[in-house]
């Protein structure tokens, strides 16, 4: 099976988020299994300042974007630890830029941008020397690949007989933009109406992608549940509970050639389920010497590691963080970016307990790991979270996940209860209401635990012990597919409603 996956970043190319992971790992999991599949993404300055060999291609061609034709520069590489070939759109305007979305706001032309981006994956595929079975799209910035591939491209010999696959990693990023944007996509307008591309008067990416793939995907069962209703579905419930016998959640698997803590390069001794300590005091060391401190705290160690966005639950973190650490029971150490008023109360609290709690403002993948290693306790009071991976590498090093029930924590974390812990399927502390005291039961019983070395550490083992490596989500994906292409050669002639 030939599969072609389309997303905006991917690991180790270029990365802001759980996203990148994803589109990182996919590919080379479905080649394990006898896929043969191919990656394209745009060609960012982050990508040739990843430190991996790029090559530029003879293939060069011109795309129709509104009146304009933008010229698209093929670039090529390879997946690393795999034979996935990774095509780059490049277009020096468009995606040379310090951000890959823009900072603080997004860019002004990001319509723009991810039309050149999607028209240009079609037109690459179209040429490349096999058909594809599968055009794989995730997120917004790819939600235009199922329309195109309906409207636009379905004489191409190469995409003809391909069905289209739309991931969800997150529904709260929509791609809206004003009307006049639909004119740039070559889209006839007739398609812009509710039914279709159109969403409360504004062109929507995620829409489109959802109303013409021929399956949809989301990265958790229980988030593709919460997306069918609001608030999860953000206002796209009505479309994707209409489409709802072609939605299926997978959880997203882990990579484990870039998260083990048996060979991660990035922290300073290797260590596995059967003997933690030496490795994680030895993070711990090297974590307290990168903080300014002279020696590891004693206490245990408590952290956050994600985007600081509303759905992360910072203002609750912030505000149990002020509750409890008067209390003196455990270090706190946050690393994050994002929301410029977050980023201050995180950095007024660690003005507050110095010594306590640290905060790390930047994105900084080498401390994402060595704090991963050195924590007892990783925290995720999401208001919401489609998947989630902090908490599956949480598991893989050795650090118990603090929850809130949404999403995918639902999915992969097992409330530690009397029985739970008994019968050890057990995994991590699980709370339900959205507010700072039912944060800080959780983390109390968490610390209750850790108290109790014997507890902790059958605790830890048995985490460390589960498997979340992508070879299970690969198969899932992989028997999707195949699902899907029975399904249009039995039914060729789906036509979305005009
Ligand atoms: P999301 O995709 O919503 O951001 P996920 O939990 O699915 O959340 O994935 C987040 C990924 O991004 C993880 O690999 C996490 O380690 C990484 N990450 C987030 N913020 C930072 C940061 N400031 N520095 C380094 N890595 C980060």
């Amino acid at each position: 099976m030939r599969v072609l996956q389309v997303a905006s970043e991917a690991a180790p190319f270029a990365k802001t988020g759980g996203l990148a992971d994803v589109a990182g790992s996919l590919p080379a999991a479905l080649e394990r299994i006898g896929c043969d599949c191919t990656l394209i993404m745009p060609a960012y300055r982050q990508v040739f300042e990843a430190g991996i060999p790029i090559e530029k291609t003879e293939l060069v061609f011109d795309v129709p974007v509104g009146q304009r034709h933008l010229r698209a520069e093929i670039f090529r590489s390879t997946l690393p630890g795999s034979n996935v070939p990774v095509y780059f759109v490049g277009n020096e305007a468009c995606f040379g830029r310090p951000t890959l979305y823009g900072g603080g706001h997004d860019y002004p032309d990001n319509a723009e941008r991810f039309i050149l981006f999607s028209r240009a994956a079609m037109e690459l595929a179209g040429r490349l020397e096999k058909p594809f079975d599968v055009l794989h799209g995730h997120d917004w910035q790819a939600g235009l690949i199922p329309a195109y591939r309906r409207l636009l491209y379905q004489a191409w010999p190469m995409l003809a007989h391909a069905v289209t696959v739309q991931t969800i990693h997150n529904m709260a990023y929509q791609g809206t933009f004003w009307h006049w944007d639909m004119l740039l996509t070559g889209i006839d307008w007739k398609y812009f109406n509710w039914k279709q591309m159109e969403c409360h008067g504004q062109l929507n990416f995620l829409k489109t992608g959802l109303v013409f793939a021929d399956a949809i995907t989301t990265v958790s069962p229980t988030y593709a549940r919460e997306i069918t209703e609001a608030p999860g579905g953000c206002g796209l419930e009505g479309v994707v509970a209409s489409r709802a016998e072609v939605l299926s959640g997978i959880v997203n698997g882990i990579d484990t050639t870039v998260w083990d803590p048996q060979s991660d390069p990035l922290i300073p001794r290797h260590y596995h389920a059967a003997d933690t300590s030496s490795g994680k005091d030895a993070a711990r060391i090297a974590l307290a010497a990168r903080l300014g401190h002279p020696a590891p705290d004693p206490r245990p160690l408590v952290s956050f590691v994600g985007r600081l966005a509303e759905q992360k639950g910072v203002d609750l973190l912030v505000e149990m963080i002020a509750r409890v650490a008067a209390n003196g029971r455990a270090h706190f150490v946050i690393l994050g970016t994002g929301d410029p008023g977050h980023e201050e109360a995180l950095r007024r609290l660690a003005a507050t307990y110095p010594g306590t709690v640290d905060v790390v403002i930047g994105f900084d993948e080498l401390l994402a790991h060595l704090i991963q290693a050195a924590s007892d306790i990783v925290l995720m009071p999401s208001r919401f979270e489609p998947c989630g991976l902090s908490q599956l590498y949480a598991f893989r090093y050795g650090a118990i996940p603090v929850v809130r029930a949404t999403g995918g924590l639902v999915d992969t974390v097992v409330d530690a209860t009397p029985e739970s812990l008994a019968n050890g399927t057990a995994s991590g502390f699980v709370f339900e209401s959205y507010n700072a005291v039912a944060l800080e039961q959780a983390l109390t019983r968490a610390l209750d635990a850790h108290a109790d070395a014997a507890t902790w550490q059958r605790l830890v083992t048995s985490v460390m012990q589960q498997d979340w490596s992508w070879d299970t989500s690969g198969r899932n994906y992989l028997e999707l597919y195949t699902q899907v292409l029975a399904r249009s050669q039995a039914e060729p002639t789906f036509e979305p409603e005009t």
